[in-house]
């Protein structure tokens, strides 16, 4: 799999990142807070952003997760669902795409 080693790297590289934003974000969750209502108020909407973007980079770890382990079993880089190649153009992009542009489409039609 050598021809994948760069992506592979990077897909490390991104989800080291995304852990070390998950855990500021999971500290600053659990921060004890104010008493004061209107800052409370305002603490618990910016809680909610911050839930909103852990989700987002927890998916994203997921998918990053997924696209190694299809590297690791030599599938990486064919489409899941109908298993044609997906250009190499595409996974520069998204390199944790699991489908070509097609299927992609169709999946995100339904
Ligand atoms: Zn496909």
């Amino acid at each position: 799999m050598k021809k994948y080693s760069e992506i592979r790297s990077q897909l490390l590289e991104r989800r080291s990142e995304l852990e070390v934003r998950l855990g500021c974000i999971k500290k600053d969750i659990s921060k004890p807070l104010d008493h004061d209502f209107a800052e409370q108020a305002v603490e618990l909407e910016n809680g909610e952003v911050l839930d909103a973007l852990g989700s987002g980079a927890e998916t994203e770890i997921l998918k990053i997760n997924s696209a190694l382990i299809r590297m690791d079993e030599g599938r990486y880089g064919d489409c899941v669902a109908c298993g044609i190649s997906i250009p190499a153009e595409r996974l520069e992009v998204r390199p944790f795409s699991s489908r070509c542009v097609n299927c992609a489409e169709k999946e995100e039609a339904h």
